[in-house]
């Protein structure tokens, strides 16, 4: 088992940005409001006045301390090369100006495509979910066809509906993985507000934190095995010395806004981010 563990892994390397094969996307097809996360507004389709002409951003290494949070917790899942090297197959935005809003439009849809990717592949590295790995194969399969479309589709395309048939899935899949996790347990947090919990050494292994808001939230030393965590607000929560192996759903970006330390266990599909070291 350990070595198909790893084999999926690798196959999730695809749905990792790769910003040098990309036309900056998520930095001039976005819109962002001045927040805490950004510190000024910028509209959809206007490239960000820290994009450079090579693509990649001028104060990478800074992002954090210059206010710019949500750039360094931003996370494309590949979508943005995937656009730019395949769906237009490296036309860029600046020479083709007429595909220019039709790219900023199929980026988002792409993006969705791929996180949906993310969730389905790190299924099929589960053993509990094994039942329902055909059903899973199915629409992943489904899902990658899409990304291979031509732009046009992208534009039609009920995004709604399908997010909503891998929905499905990826909670039967976390229903299998907890099986045997109490209902107490597996309910704890459900509902709750967490913004800012003291959680400092919890068990929550087996937790259902699905879109919890666990903004600045202490989680130092808590136990999150299997715990459920798609779509989580980690943002400023502290993970230093957590541990988050096994748990379900967990995504860079999530990583990426939340404090920690060298001693937090991630994930093998994640890495410690810059900031925790
Ligand atoms: S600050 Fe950098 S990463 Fe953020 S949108 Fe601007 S160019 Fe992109």
């Amino acid at each position: 088992m350990s070595n198909e563990i790893t084999l999926n892994e690798k196959n999730r390397n695809h749905l990792k940005a790769d910003c040098e094969n990309c036309f900056g996307l998520c930095c001039v097809a976005l819109p962002y409001g001045k927040s805490a996360d950004f510190p000024f507004d910028k509209d959809g389709g206007t490239p960000c006045r820290n994009l450079q002409t090579n693509y990649l951003c001028g104060i990478h290494n800074d992002l954090r301390t210059k206010g710019f949070r949500g750039c360094v917790a931003y996370d494309c899942f590949g979508a943005g090369q995937k656009v730019s090297q395949f769906t237009y197959k490296g036309n860029d935005w600046r020479e083709n100006p007429t595909s220019r809003k039709e790219m900023f439009d199929v980026f988002p849809i792409m993006q969705q495509l791929h996180e949906m990717l993310w969730y389905l592949s790190e299924t099929l590295t589960l053993e509990a979910a094994q039942p329902i790995y055909s059903e899973v194969q199915a629409i992943l399969e489904e899902t990658e066809d899409f990304t291979r479309q031509s732009s046009e589709f992208f534009l039609t395309i009920n995004i709604t509906e399908h997010r909503a048939k891998v929905n499905d899935l990826l909670l039967r899949t976390s229903e299998l993985v907890r099986a045997k996790i109490s209902n107490q347990q597996k309910q704890f947090i459900r509902g709750k507000d967490l913004i800012g919990a003291n959680l400092r050494r919890k068990n929550l292994r087996g937790a259902n934190l699905r879109g919890a808001l666990l903004i600045a939230a202490d989680l130092r030393e808590a136990d999150l095995r299997m715990a459920d965590l798609i779509g989580a607000d980690f943002r400023d929560a502290d993970l230093s010395g957590a541990n988050l192996t096994g748990s379900l759903f967990l995504t860079q970006a999530q990583v990426n806004a939340a404090k920690g330390d060298m001693k937090t266990k991630l994930p093998i599909a994640l890495t410690i981010p810059a900031h925790w070291r």
